[in-house]
């Protein structure tokens, strides 16, 4: 039975519910009627359920698509501005215990290579991620309770706070690990992580156990109450993400709402970010071999139906997409994306070789954070290292009854110019330097508050005579 409020994965995520929605949107996709109702409801900027947000992703008639577009664009301006977070992966260790059946680190794949991040490594990585002008990581480790245990994870998380080079400094570490206890969530909260992130992989109970034949991701129910856990250890912000091309994507993109709303109904809070990564070729990995692969087009769909159902969402997107895509999708919703990222154990400081390759997956946009940033600026986008709100307590409801009452503008806006004149004063090119500064001018003027304007030029300013730091 479909249970919103249940902590039972099966009934929170409940496949008939899934399949009467799926049917419903089939049958419904050119009601022209119902979907005009619904795109109504979605310019009221307070979501969608499961089901009205599935009948946008099947409407197949092309004025109410473009309709559907235009209103995502608008939701993302309207909630997010024109800026852009940033952040980078850093793979700790590639150890892993489970058989996930896409993923090179599975345990059976005898000839990826085997690494494991000493704590100077981390320090060596952290130290050459500050240098590229990374303020935010994500960190990635394999499930290996004998190689990674919770005690490993805690210490890599203090190194990573403790290093300060030159300017740089890490100041807010989200955690892409296994899922685990209340009691070690506790612990990564009381770490001082960000945000807890933890993919589903497949919402679809049959898929996901075919996918995981073997480990402890093998229990479906474990890993799908996850973020439960991770909530009762007192991490506030939790990020959703399904990975697209290992099942049907019209199940999985209800699975992940039917999350949201969960999360929302039984937690008080929905998720902080959805992430949407689509499934790449790695080490062993062949993509060919998933027959649930989805175009460009249905995956600029599916991001623009996410951002109107859940308008408060941060939405991300990696280096597994190619420039264009990600250029598609910025616009369409997605609000923070990685940028020179190295998917491999050990990347940032040295690249590996073929034969020595570590890496979760190749990744699809190679450029440089310098020109990422340059990119970004050039489109229009203010690239943001900013980590004020998780530094000042704005995290869970906090956050979302902030922003629903788009009183985080009055900070975001300024926090990012001043994170960016950071980043172009101390680890730039000259050319981005050039279009950076001119952006924070032309943006410092859209600053509607008076008083709010004034202390960030005078910030900025200071920032430019070496003081650093500074937040809203
Ligand atoms: S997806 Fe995660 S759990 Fe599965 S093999 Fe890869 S690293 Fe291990």
């Amino acid at each position: 039975m479909y249970s919103v409020m249940s902590p039972k994965a099966e009934e929170f995520i409940n496949d008939g519910e899934i399949l009467e929605t799926l049917k419903y949107a089939e049958e419904n996709k050119h009601n022209e009627k119902l979907i005009s109702e619904i795109i109504e409801k979605a310019r009221l900027r307070k979501g969608l359920t499961h089901r009205e947000a599935m009948v946008l992703l099947d409407c197949d008639i092309e004025e109410k698509n473009k309709e559907i577009y235009a209103l995502a664009k608008q939701i993302k301006l309207d909630f997010y501005g024109n800026r852009i977070v940033m952040f980078a992966p850093l793979y700790l260790s590639n150890y892993c215990v489970n058989g996930c059946e896409y993923c090179p680190y599975h345990l059976k794949n005898k000839h990826i290579a085997r690494k494991k991040l000493s704590q100077d490594d981390i320090r060596r990585e952290v130290i050459a991620l500050q240098d590229m002008g990374h303020k935010r990581l994500a960190i990635e480790s394999g499930e290996d309770p004998v190689n990674n245990p919770i005690e490993y994870i805690l210490e890599s998380i203090k190194t990573i706070y403790s290093i300060k080079h030159k300017n740089g400094a890490i100041r807010r570490v989200n955690v892409n690990i296994a899922a685990t206890t209340v009691e070690n969530y506790r612990k990564l909260k009381e770490a001082g992580i960000g945000t807890y992130i933890l993919f589903q992989e497949t919402y679809n109970k049959k898929q996901y156990e075919k996918l995981h034949p073997t480990g402890p991701k093998a229990d479906y129910a474990y890993h799908t109450e996850a973020m439960d856990r991770a909530m009762e250890g007192g991490i506030d912000d939790v990020g959703i993400g399904v990975l697209f091309g290992l099942n049907l994507y019209r199940y999985d993109f209800v699975g992940l709402l039917m999350h949201a709303e969960h999360l929302e109904a039984y937690k008080g809070c929905g998720p902080h970010t959805i992430s949407v990564p689509r499934l790449r070729a790695a080490d062993d990995i062949n993509p060919d071999e998933f027959s649930n692969g989805i175009s460009d087009d249905i995956f600029a769909k599916i991001v623009a139906c996410i951002r109107v159902a859940v308008p408060y969402t941060g939405m991300i997107i990696s280096t597994r997409e190619s420039k264009e895509t990600r250029e598609r999708v910025l616009e369409l919703g997605v609000s923070q994306i990685s940028g020179g990222s190295r998917t491999s154990v050990g990347g940032y400081v040295e690249e590996e070789s073929e034969e020595d390759n570590s890496a979760q997956f190749d990744v699809n946009d190679n450029r440089t954070l310098d020109e990422v940033i340059g990119w970004l600026i050039k489109m229009g986008y203010v690239p943001s290292f900013c980590t004020a709100c998780y530094r000042e307590g704005r995290t869970g409801d906090r956050f979302m009854s902030l922003l629903k009452s788009g009183q985080i503008q009055n900070c975001c806006h300024p926090n990012a110019l001043m994170t960016l004149n950071e980043y172009l004063d101390d680890y730039a090119s000259d050319t981005v330097r050039k279009a950076g500064k001119r952006m924070i001018e032309d943006e410092l003027e859209k600053i509607p508050n008076e008083k709010v304007r004034e202390t960030a030029r005078k910030y900025i300013h200071s920032i430019d005579e070496g003081e650093r730091d500074f937040r809203f």
